[in-house]
This record gives C-alpha cells, sequence and structure tokens, in this order.
C-alpha cells in the first residue's frame, strides 16, 4: 500500500541453540493505510458428532451455534488474518492445513494467518493424525468426522471471500480494560501442608471454594478497530477456561460465547471477536458450582466486563502496524516413545480416553520428530499488541509478556495450535497435578515460549 517502508529482518534466536528461529518481520515505519474486512461461519457439528476428542458424549442437541469469527487486515504488508473459533481445539496438521487454505484466499503466507481457540469443551477437539491413529484399531469411536471439519474449512473459505470484498478503512484503534468479578481463578491449588488441592472448571467441595482465587489476570481487555468513528470490530481477551457445565451433549459456545452474542445483537454494525487468553492453569472453578444457574451468572460477569471494558475505549489514529511472528521447535516430553504409545493405543482394557490421548501424543512426537514448528505471532497497532500463542499455555506467559512490554497494552490469546496440549511454566513440573502429567513437553518449553513471546514484543515498531 501507500506510503509504506517495509523492512525484514531476520531475528536472532536466543533460544535454546538451534532449536528455535525469528521469520520475518515487517514494519511499517510511516503512516500505515490500512484496510478491514470481517468475517464469520457456522461451526456448530452436526447430531452424532463426537465432542471433546470423542471421550464425551456426542452432539445430542444445540443450546447455543458455535462460530469462527475473523478479521483480515490489508495495507500493513501482506494481509493478515485473525480468527476465533469456537472449538476445544485445532491440533497439529488441522491447524497448519486451516491457516494453509486461508491463507492462500487471502493472498498471504500461513505465518500470517492465526487461528485461536476459545476452548469449549462441548465442541470440537480434532487432530487428524490421532483420528486416522484411532480409526486404525477398528474398535475406537470417531474423535471427529474429518468430513465436518472439511465443510467448515469450506465455509470459512466462502466467507472470508466474500470478506475480501467489503474491505473499509481501518484508521484507528483503541483498547480498555476493566476487571472481571469473580470468575477466574487457579486450578492449581495447594493446602496448609502443601498438598495440591486441584480445582477444576467446576466444583461444589467448600474447600475448595473457600481457598483464594490464587494467581490470576483479572483484567478483561479490548482492542477495538474503527473506519473513522466506527466501531467494526472489538476483540474481547480474558484468561480462564470458558466452561461452565460440559459433558451433556448440548453444543454451546458457554458464558464467555453468549455475552459476546447479546453485544453482537447489541451492536449490529460491530463483530465481536472473543479470545481466550493463557488460560491452562485457569478456570471459574471457585465461582461455578456446575449447575445452570451458574452459566447465566457467569454469563452476566463476563458481559460486565465487556461492557466495563469498552467504556474506557479512547479511539486514536494508527500511526504504525507490524505482524511479527516466531517460530519454535517445541520440546517433546522424554516419556513419548512411539512403541509404547502404540501399545496404549491398542489396550482394549482401559477406558477410552487412555486410548485416545496416546493417539494424540504420538501425533506430536511425530510431529516433533520431522521438526515441523508452531508459529507464534503478533499485531502491532500503535502502543498495542495482540500475540498469539498455543495451545493451554499457562497464565504466567500472558504475564510475563505483559512485564517484556510494559509500555504497551499487550492482549494474549492462547488455543492457537493446540498440538503440545498443557504448557506448564517450568516450576510447575516437580509439582505435579493434572495438566503436567498431560503436558506434551518437557520443561524446557519455558524458556523457549518465553523467549519466543519475548522476541515478538521486541519486534514491536518503537
Ligand atoms: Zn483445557
Amino acid at each position: 500500500m501507500l506510503n509504506l517502508n517495509r523492512r525484514e529482518f531476520m531475528g536472532s534466536a536466543a533460544v535454546l541453540a538451534g532449536t528455535a528461529l525469528a521469520t520475518g518481520i515487517l514494519s511499517a515505519a510511516e503512516t500505515p493505510r490500512l484496510e478491514i474486512a470481517t468475517f464469520r461461519c457456522d461451526v456448530t457439528p452436526p447430531m452424532g458428532h463426537p465432542l471433546c476428542g470423542g471421550w464425551i458424549t456426542p452432539v445430542v442437541g444445540v443450546d447455543d451455534p458455535l462460530e469462527m469469527i475473523g478479521y483480515v487486515i490489508r495495507g500493513a504488508g501482506a494481509p493478515i488474518v485473525v480468527c476465533t473459533v469456537d472449538w476445544t481445539g485445532v491440533l497439529n496438521e488441522a491447524h497448519i492445513q486451516w491457516r494453509g487454505l486461508l491463507a492462500q484466499a487471502a493472498g498471504t503466507t500461513p505465518e500470517r494467518v492465526a487461528i485461536q481457540c476459545v476452548h469449549q469443551h462441548n465442541a470440537l477437539f480434532c487432530c487428524p493424525e490421532a483420528e486416522r491413529t484411532v480409526q486404525k484399531q477398528g474398535d475406537l469411536p470417531h474423535t471427529f468426522l474429518p468430513d465436518f471439519l472439511k465443510s467448515c474449512q469450506e465455509r470459512s473459505l466462502t466467507a472470508l471471500n466474500a470478506a475480501l470484498k467489503n474491505f473499509r478503512p481501518l484508521t484507528h484503534v483503541a483498547h480498555g480494560q476493566a476487571q472481571v468479578q469473580n470468575v477466574a481463578s487457579n486450578r492449581r491449588m495447594f493446602t496448609a501442608d502443601g498438598k495440591m488441592a486441584w480445582r477444576g472448571s467446576a466444583t461444589k467441595d467448600a474447600a475448595l471454594k473457600m481457598m483464594p482465587d490464587g494467581l490470576i489476570d483479572p483484567w478483561l481487555k479490548t482492542i477495538a478497530f474503527y473506519d473513522g468513528a466506527t466501531k467494526v470490530a472489538a476483540c474481547h481477551y480474558y484468561a480462564t477456561h470458558p466452561m461452565s457445565y460440559y459433558g451433556d451433549g448440548r453444543v454451546c459456545s458457554e458464558f464467555v460465547g453468549i455475552a459476546r452474542k447479546q453485544f453482537d445483537a447489541a451492536e449490529p454494525g460491530c463483530t465481536h471477536l472473543y479470545f481466550t487468553g493463557c488460560s491452562g492453569n485457569i478456570a471459574a472453578g471457585k465461582y461455578n458450582d456446575g449447575s445452570k444457574e451458574a452459566r447465566v451468572q457467569l454469563t452476566g460477569k463476563i458481559h460486565a466486563g465487556i461492557r466495563a471494558s469498552m467504556d474506557r475505549l479512547e479511539p486514536a489514529p494508527i500511526t504504525s502496524a507490524a505482524w511479527a511472528t516466531q517460530e519454535i521447535l517445541p520440546p517433546v516430553r522424554n516419556s513419548f516413545m512411539a512403541d509404547n504409545l502404540e501399545q496404549q493405543i491398542a489396550n482394549k482394557n482401559t477406558p477410552l480416553a487412555l486410548r485416545i490421548r496416546p493417539a494424540m501424543m504420538l501425533s506430536w512426537l511425530r510431529r516433533c520428530e520431522q521438526k515441523i514448528p508452531i508459529v507464534l505471532s503478533g499485531l502491532h497497532l500503535n502502543d498495542v499488541s495482540l500475540l498469539h500463542l498455543p495451545a493451554e499455555s499457562f497464565l504466567e506467559y500472558q504475564l510475563r509478556a505483559q512485564k517484556f512490554a510494559s509500555n504497551r497494552f499487550v492482549a494474549c490469546a492462547a488455543y492457537g495450535d493446540g498440538g503440545p496440549w498443557y504448557i506448564p511454566v517450568k516450576e510447575a513440573y516437580p509439582e505435579g497435578g493434572y495438566e503436567v502429567s498431560v503436558a506434551f513437553c518437557e520443561e524446557g518449553m519455558d524458556p523457549i515460549l518465553t523467549q519466543g513471546v519475548e522476541s515478538l514484543l521486541k519486534a514491536a515498531p518503537a
């Protein structure tokens, strides 16, 4: 586009020698002339479709449809596509392939496409390679239906192609934040004698409810995009697992999705997107007893947070725009051995989850052996940075991101490429617990991801 000085450079790979590399970073040194378009499509699974990877009740009904919602920005180098999907996770090959398809349609490259999941659980969790492994067993159910994934990808391309004909100027950006009251709580609590007291997404246990929030990020952040005085899109970020209750086969975008839809209905000219932050160790457990009423209450609290955050938006003209990427090669868990995982998958005497999960572990092992990187990315607009991080990253990663750029307004979306499952910080490994038991990387992932995040922020225009 006009008046754009493009500068491309290779960042230095300071992450564990040889395990990470930086890719091209484009910066706009002069006032960019940007344009934006938004798109959305339905991704609600049909009746009978597996949910959450196939180990909970499949779809028996739909309480609330699921969507993929995205925006395309052009004018800061090749086009940028960012989307959020109301699914549990999009893993490995599925994530890479979908980004590739969207990139091709938008006329850009896959590393300039971010797909982040909201991580609802009555939703799809798709790892195509694991699905193929599972189907070879003959006696295991589907983890998801590849044809349905394909139909969603096709719908997303149709929606994106339509959006590409409807660009409008992107002139201003605004940010706001407000504290959400009584939603997020840390899952990894400890009793006075140092034992872990695990607090999941819902609990009726009085002792667990009495414990403090623990480490959380109370801030709901909003970044809004404007064409002149018109708010075109608003992206909301908050760090918590988004489940009130699940496992009943009733598809739902959950309390965060329902709140988002309330704003869509109230502001028809504006597209609202919700991104789940780094929430691997965060859920609503302290404040959620898993009842229907709790879902309504949690929806109200997120709605209030979004409202208060949006009340603080002050649009400013966009003077700089850049997209930064960092490829990382995570270190696979040492305990993952192909032979052993194959035995677990084939063991007909163990529960479903203990056969399907090893199939996902095997896919991750193979991917790491093939050195297929995970792409971290960041969109920098003025003093705002929107980061796109993988899988179930622990909250600490987003707190670190904010510290690395204390002069910037940093919002983190996790649940991008879901391949690694949980990504604890290294201090969590000796503590053990559920998240560590299903972390697909060694603790060396911590410095790699941390330095990757730092490099994205260092790439922000001064
Ligand atoms: Zn999770």
